[in-house]
């Protein structure tokens, strides 16, 4: 078995497939393991280690983290601050996340499992529900069920990570994004805590303590496969070095995974993300203008700038400009897994992630490093009307005296990890099942892995139900091979 990619996806599939007794080689490009949940040293003279440009991975679901034996603290997840009782939302929020609640509360349980089909998952939820989450653009939901722009703006921003699509773009792309983001959080429940610190070496450890090898700086460039195996050639400082396998498994994304089995570049396929993602270590959390208290809402994601200002940035970046103000999430990690600071969170230190949106890659197509500097004063600008105090006078310095700031435009994503665009999760989101009509006749089939070659599987981002959810790729490419042996 050879897994091209060593992303966390790449190492949940190895480590389950080493377990069940298969000879599993990974093949990473990078000289680290983890992929975009690799935990790196962000800023020098200082411990913190963490994802670079993640802002909060989903946790791993519970039966991963227990079927591989992983030691990762639990915790619930928190939640975003509903509208207060007496607010003009407070009633259409609560009905709202419980008609959000009966979709995810369906389908969550089926990721580790065949498809199901939609027929299956439809008739076990209310009808107003899933027409509003399923069939109508969000946004069209949204505009109906609240009145207050900050709410609109909170419910709104889940649908916009990493796309610029319009909120009422009828190809439902928003809500396929706004449907997985959810998945990957589900609320309340006692959740092992998200992988952006050591998760991802825990996972590789687990992964190589059942046997399988992994090898970094090796850079596959082509997968020759057929229905009943396939070759892959990879390249590093040695050399290059071909392996043939009875399945290879793809942690690639879809459009590099083509190019690898010899299709050529398709420009006009080429995902493209949108993200603005910047990363902080300040010396203290920063007060809020709201009074709340920074520690609850940093950790549950602050939303910055409401309905219409995502509406405006939107159209600011359709015609090409960077949006005036720049909307997006800020969040603090650090406040949910504290081992990401070292011995620097005693200090009071915290890390603070920000996600821009409507920041797509068309707009730092020239001049990459003025764009990208220009973008995060404005999203500086933005964050600084929540807060008392400019978040800039709470950045710590490194040993050379330079903010504690680092800050990645899609380009910048596509270069770190080689993310076609840039793309958060290596195209498009599907629906987290099969349509009614899917074939469903091989094992790669029934769990959303297949690719147009018999051998070659797919196990990372690219999977029917990988999106945000982390390790649900490679668990179920695991189990199809596992079945189909
Ligand atoms: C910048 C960024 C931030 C994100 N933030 C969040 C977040 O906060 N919360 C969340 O839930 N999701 C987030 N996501 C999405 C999430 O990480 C993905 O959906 C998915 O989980 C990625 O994991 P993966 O293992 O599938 O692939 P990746 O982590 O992308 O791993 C793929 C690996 O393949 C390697 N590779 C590529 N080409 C080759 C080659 N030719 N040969 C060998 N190796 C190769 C890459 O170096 C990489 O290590 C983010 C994604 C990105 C890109």
């Amino acid at each position: 078995m050879t897994v091209v990619g060593g992303g966390h996806n790449a190492l949940v599939a190895a480590a389950y497939l080493a377990r069940a007794g298969l000879s599993v080689l990974v093949l990473e490009r990078l000289e680290r393991r983890g992929g975009v949940a690799g935990a790196t040293d962000l800023f020098p003279g200082h411990g913190a280690r963490f994802a670079r440009h993640s802002s909060f991975l989903s946790p791993l679901p519970l039966g991963v983290v227990e079927e591989l034996g992983l030691d990762l603290p639990r915790a619930p997840l928190p939640t975003p601050c509903a509208p207060p009782p007496g607010h003009d939302d407070h009633e259409a929020w609560r009905a709202f996340h419980t008609d959000v609640a009966g979709v995810i509360d369906r389908v969550a349980p089926t990721l580790l499992e065949p498809l199901p089909v939609e027929r299956a998952v439809r008739e076990a939820v209310d009808d107003a529900a899933w027409a509003d989450l399923v069939l109508r653009p969000i946004g069209e939901t949204v505009e109906r069920r609240f009145t207050d722009d900050t709410v609109r703006g909170l419910v709104a921003a889940d649908a916009l990570v990493g796309t610029s699509a319009s909120l009422h773009d009828p190809s439902l792309a928003p809500n396929r994004t706004f449907l997985h983001r959810h998945l990957g959080r589900r609320p309340g429940a006692d959740q092992p805590l998200p992988l952006g610190g050591r998760g991802a070496d825990l996972l590789a450890q687990a992964a190589v303590e059942a046997g399988a090898e992994i090898l970094t700086s090796a850079g596959v460039s082509r997968i020759e496969g057929g229905d009943e195996g396939a070759e892959v050639t990879w390249h590093d400082a040695t050399g290059g070095h071909t392996v043939g396998s009875r399945h290879v498994l793809s942690d690639v994304a879809p459009w590099v995974l083509r190019i690898l089995l010899g299709d050529g570049e398709d420009p006009d396929s080429k995902p493209a993300g949108s993200q603005l993602a910047i990363t902080m270590l300040v010396e203290r959390l920063p007060s809020l203008r709201s009074g709340d208290d920074p520690a609850t809402a940093l950790a549950a994601g602050l939303p910055v700038g409401g309905y219409a200002g995502l509406e405006q940035a939107r159209l600011d970046a359709a015609e090409g400009r960077l949006p005036a103000a720049l909307p997006g999430e800020l969040r603090s990690p650090s406040l949910l897994e504290t081992g990401v600071l070292g011995d620097e969170s005693a200090d009071g230190r915290h890390l603070l992630t920000f996600l821009g949106h409507h920041t797509p890659a068309a707009l730092f197509a020239h001049d990459r490093d003025a764009r990208r500097d220009e973008a995060v004063e404005r999203a500086l600008a933005s964050i600084d009307e929540l807060l008392t105090e400019p978040v800039r006078s709470l950045l710590a310095t490194d040993h050379d005296g330079s903010p504690c700031l680092t800050a990645a435009v899609p380009q910048d994503v596509e270069d770190d990890l080689a993310t076609p665009g840039g793309q958060l999760f290596h195209g498009d989101l599907e629906w987290p099942w099969a349509p009614n009509r899917a074939r469903l006749e091989t094992p790669a089939q029934r769990w959303g892995v297949q690719t147009d070659v018999g051998s070659v599987l797919v196990c990372g981002s690219g999977a029917r139900r990988a999106g945000v959810v982390a390790g649900v790729g490679g668990h179920n490419a695991a189990q199809a091979v596992l079945e189909g042996r």
